[in-house]
């Protein structure tokens, strides 16, 4: 069986979705009108329940065009932002994917119906547990999950086509540039606590690293031994 094919039936069957109304306006008012383009994105995020992935007291405003709360102090990003990391990976179906910053899991949902496998690092583990059940609960089965420090990666399934980074660095985790194939993009916000700009890195054709910086975002920091350090939490 293809992978990634449970994935794309979940949304056929089962009972009728009583978000699906604000999804479409989601997709219409938040990201086509801002400028979302890519044809799969866009249908991957019409399609996802966003709702699934808050807490069930959050679920109203699960497709509001803001990040929520999940647990353990972190964030599901905003809609927009989700979708033009996406949209700037340029993911093809073939992909392998690694993704740092499990979280609420909605991304790597997104991202297993887009490309062919996900590997997704957290370093909180209850988030991980939640994430796992939530995928498994949609039928996704092409995703792996680990609880560790994403910015050394996870060397075991390297080299990726696509590295996506979902929480704030003060650079580009040295490990990650390793484990990222030759012709692959790396996406990440890279800037200060309060603020940050989408980057995407790439090798050029004479092997010198690039990237192209993008507009501005905020995340909750990247915590680990390539980026900030967690004094703040055991202080
Ligand atoms: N894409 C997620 C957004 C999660 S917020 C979603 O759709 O819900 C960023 C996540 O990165 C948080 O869950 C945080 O715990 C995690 N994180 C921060 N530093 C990390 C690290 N070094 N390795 C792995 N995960 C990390």
């Amino acid at each position: 069986m293809e992978p990634g094919s449970l994935t794309n039936g979940t949304a056929r069957c089962g009972p009728p979705d009583p978000h699906g109304a604000a999804r479409r306006r989601m997709v219409e008012e938040q990201l086509v009108a801002r400028g979302i383009r890519d044809p799969r994105v866009l249908e991957g995020m019409g399609r996802v329940p966003r709702h699934r992935f808050v807490d069930p007291a959050l679920e109203a405003r699960a497709y509001g065009d803001h990040a929520l709360p999940i647990a353990e102090g972190q964030t599901i990003s905003q809609p927009y932002i989700v979708a033009r990391m996406l949209e700037l990976a340029r993911l093809e179906p073939r992909d392998r994917v690694l993704e740092i910053g499990t979280g609420s899991g909605y991304q790597t949902a997104l991202l297993a119906g887009l490309v062919e496998r996900v590997f997704s690092v957290e370093r909180m583990d209850p988030l991980l547990r939640a994430a796992e059940q939530r995928l498994a609960s949609l039928g996704i089965r092409n995703v792996a999950l680990r609880h560790g420090d994403g910015t050394l990666g996870w060397q075991d399934h390297a080299p990726y086509d696509r590295v996506l980074v979902a929480a704030a660095a003060p650079r580009v985790p040295e490990a990650l540039r390793a484990q990222l194939g030759e012709r692959g993009f790396l996406v990440i916000p890279v800037g200060g606590s309060q603020f940050q700009h989408l980057e995407v890195w790439f090798r050029s054709a004479e092997g010198q690293w690039e990237h192209q910086r993008h507009g501005e975002c905020r995340f909750v920091p990247l915590v680990g031994r390539d980026a900030w350090n967690d004094e703040h939490e055991e202080s």
